[in-house]
């Protein structure tokens, strides 16, 4: 009796180990998920700029990405206003601009403080959808920078796929083609961009496309700086397509320095 209940004791803890056993590599492994993003321990300033039109929900879009980028350390300055573009002591205390400012007007010296900072003294930028690519469409000398601009998304919203063509890339690594209901963005777009994702067009909506291969994911060189892109994105729901997001946030560690 007492025997089978020492047994059954040992059953109870050994069961209890394997428990704890198996929730310790659990946790491991979410924590090491996390340190595999970040090659820096450096913490770097970001400054986020949101605006323009609001079919692009850029409230949602900073409420989604800026306590991403507070949990893994780095310091966001959050500006509704292109003026920050002005704030020279602001401005050369960042690394990386996020923009998701669509449409809208940018003054000349609002621009000519941002492609200094991209140009010249090597600050990245990265950004999504029109936030980035259908910004003040006036401004060639910023389309210059970005790499493409929206022209035209035939249909509206509608299914499509994203195609992976760099599987070497850390951005891209890993990922499979997928799938979205969501804008196609038809861009006109700078061949100097180092494309890492493409989405072919269909003769469903615009019968003259048919087959048109176009960059969906990109990254590029302005000058000294650094410039991450994808054109994804029309509303922040987007984001919840997991690789859509993992896209998005290994394209900004990269633009900071700190992909793997
Ligand atoms: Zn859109």
């Amino acid at each position: 009796m007492f025997e089978k209940k020492e047994n059954s004791l040992l059953y109870v803890k050994s069961k209890l180990f394997t428990c704890i056993v198996l929730s310790l590599i659990c946790l491991q492994s979410v924590f090491a998920e996390d340190s595999l993003e970040i090659s820096s321990s450096k913490a770097k300033s970001i400054l986020f700029v949101y605006g323009g039109w609001e079919g692009h929900e850029p409230e949602k879009c900073r409420d989604l990405l800026v306590p991403w980028l507070k949990s893994n350390g780095y310091k966001v300055t959050v500006s509704p206003s292109l003026d920050s573009y002005l704030d020279k002591k602001l401005m050369s205390s960042i690394d990386l601009i996020i923009q998701i400012y669509t449409m809208s007007t940018i003054t000349e010296e609002q621009e000519a403080g941002l492609l200094k900072a991209v140009r010249d003294d090597g600050i990245s930028i990265a950004g999504w959808h029109g936030g980035l690519a259908d910004a003040f469409r006036q401004n060639t000398e910023y389309q210059f920078m970005v790499g493409g601009q929206w022209v035209s998304h035939p249909g509206g919203i509608i299914d499509y796929e994203v195609n992976i063509i760099d599987h070497n890339d850390p951005i891209t690594k890993g990922l499979s083609d997928f799938k979205v209901k969501s804008e196609q963005y038809y861009m006109h777009v700078d061949p100097f961009n180092e494309v890492l994702a493409t989405t072919t067009f269909s003769d469903e909506h615009a019968h003259w496309i048919k087959g048109a291969t176009l960059p969906a994911v990109w990254k590029k060189r302005y000058g000294k700086g650094k410039v991450f892109y994808t054109s994804l994105g029309h509303t922040s729901d987007v984001f919840d397509i997991p690789e859509a997001f993992t896209i998005l946030k290994r394209g900004i560690l990269w633009s900071l320095g700190d992909l793997k």
